[in-house]
């Protein structure tokens, strides 16, 4: 009998882990609550074509051993399509790759007929019972399973206290809904990855009026390089800790901080599970909002827009921290202090957008299932509190500790695990393994015995 394995959360990894369990012949059933986010989820399922990916299409096919897969479908690749030089450093909109995870799913689908069930719903509770595994829907469907993979992707950002007295029409609590209806002056509270998508969508709207991005620090992604990487293979650097930094910075300068960071990808996983918690932690405390700034940039083309709007005035970066928001009229009125200023400042907002990241805490508000999950103590927060603690095999963990069979979790949730684990390079091989464990898969076309 075929494993049968139900993956809660249709986007891109839930999609990609059901596309290799079908391939090594495991019958699916694919879970999600969002129609319009199947084999999307929240990255791909934009439809704002301004969205650009953040990986050369070049990087970004849905296999670990064919990376130039995406680049292919898109019609593009050696001896097809624009010249070399130009496919390297192509950052394609992020629903071009929504329609290709599509495609996959629908192919896989169809060429392992019948083995593919897809279930519009949202799974909320799950029973071990003799023989397997019980998953129960909100329409009071139940899908039984041997194993249940979690794939359900980034919540949305915690609320912020101090904007509690402000209503829904000024504050959008999620970002990856909503609109900024007919606003003047829009403030992103944020300046990632999410504030970049809403500057970018109100730009392409014709928004008129003025941007204000805060953060504490007030870093903004970094930009890829005009020319794609080159970076040559290196050893895993030996050094750890504030060695590791030094070993960075020198790198840095000899060859600058790009090629750095590139050099250090193939060993960022192994590198954060060689350090203890204590360095683990001390990392996110002080280092990580340069890691992430330098780390996930931007296409060279948004870097650009985003620094035209700066230089016109119609979109200003802070560095600063909020003190207060209150109603005002059919607004909000916002006093911040900026870094290292001693002075306040205030400005009125009619539309205020959180950009804070996705919340990463399971135990605060979480959905029915984790809750539940939590609830039984078959599951528990890694020791950062950035997903669900899992072992290198992606079993979740219990309450004490221990390795629970057949419950698994891929994807950003296991970032206390891996770390590096939220970009599609890192996930295509996260889901490649998982699928070859689920199925006992010891031999793989192309790989011989
Ligand atoms: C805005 C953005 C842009 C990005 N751009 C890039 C990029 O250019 N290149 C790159 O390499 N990486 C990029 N990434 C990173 C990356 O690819 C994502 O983190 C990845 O898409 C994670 O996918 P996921 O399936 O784990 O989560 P999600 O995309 O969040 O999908 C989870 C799905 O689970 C469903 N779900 C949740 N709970 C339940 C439930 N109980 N029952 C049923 N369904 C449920 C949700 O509806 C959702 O569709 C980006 C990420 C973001 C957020």
């Amino acid at each position: 009998m075929p494993v049968r394995v139900a993956i809660v959360g249709g986007g891109f990894s839930g999609t990609l882990l059901a596309i290799n369990l079908l391939r090594h012949g495991a019958r699916v059933v694919l879970i999600e609550r969002d129609g319009a986010r199947l084999a999307r989820g929240m990255a791909y399922g934009t439809r704002d074509p301004a969205h650009l990916l953040n990986v050369r299409a070049s990087n970004m096919g849905a296999f670990p051993d064919d990376p130039g897969h995406f680049l292919r479908w898109l019609g593009l690749g050696p001896g097809l399509g624009a010249d070399k030089g130009d496919q390297a450093n192509l950052f394609v909109p992020r629903l071009t790759y929504g329609a290709y995870l599509h495609d996959l799913l629908a192919a896989a689908g169809r060429e392992a007929s019948g083995q593919l069930r897809i279930v519009k719903g949202e799974a909320i509770a799950m029973e071990r019972r003799a023989g397997g595994l019980s998953l129960r829907l909100d329409d009071g469907r139940v899908v039984e399973s041997d194993a249940l993979v979690l794939a359900t992707g980034n919540a949305a950002p915690a609320d912020i206290p101090l904007f509690s007295d402000l209503s829904s029409q000024v504050v959008a609590r999620n970002p990856w809904v909503g609109d900024s209806g007919n606003a003047r002056e829009v403030l992103l509270v944020g300046t990632g990855l999410t504030a970049v998508d809403w500057i970018l969508s109100l730009d392409r709207a014709g928004f008129a009026g003025r941007i204000t991005a805060i953060s504490r620090r007030g870093l903004v992604p970094r930009a890829h390089a005009l020319v794609g990487p080159n970076v040559a293979p290196v050893f895993q650097p030996e050094a750890r800790g504030s060695h590791l930094l030094r070993h960075v910075r020198r790198r840095s300068e000899a060859v600058g901080w790009r090629h750095a960071v590139d050099e250090l990808r193939p060993h960022t996983q192994r590198l954060w599970r060689a350090h203890d918690a204590a360095a683990q932690a001390r990392f996110l405390r002080h280092l990580r909002p340069w890691w992430d700034v330098h780390r996930h940039r931007l296409a060279p083309e948004v870097a650009q827009r985003i620094a035209q709007l700066q230089a016109e005035g119609r979109l200003e970066c802070l560095a600063g921290s909020l003190i207060s928001a209150h109603p005002d009229g059919d607004a909000a009125l916002v006093i911040w202090r900026g870094r290292h200023a001693q002075a306040q400042e205030s400005r009125r907002f009619d539309r205020i957008i959180l950009c804070t990241g996705p919340q990463a805490d399971i135990t605060r508000d979480p959905q029915p299932l984790l809750g539940q999950l939590l609830a039984n103590g078959l599951a528990r927060p890694d020791a950062h509190r950035l997903g669900l603690d899992v072992d290198h095999q992606c079993h979740l963990r219990n309450t004490l500790g221990q390795r629970q069979s057949g419950l698994f979790a891929i994807g950003p949730m296991t970032k206390g695990e891996a770390w590096e684990i939220v970009a599609v390079p890192d996930i295509r091989r996260q889901v490649w393994d998982l699928a070859r464990f689920l199925t006992d898969s010891h031999w793989v076309g192309g790989e011989g015995l």
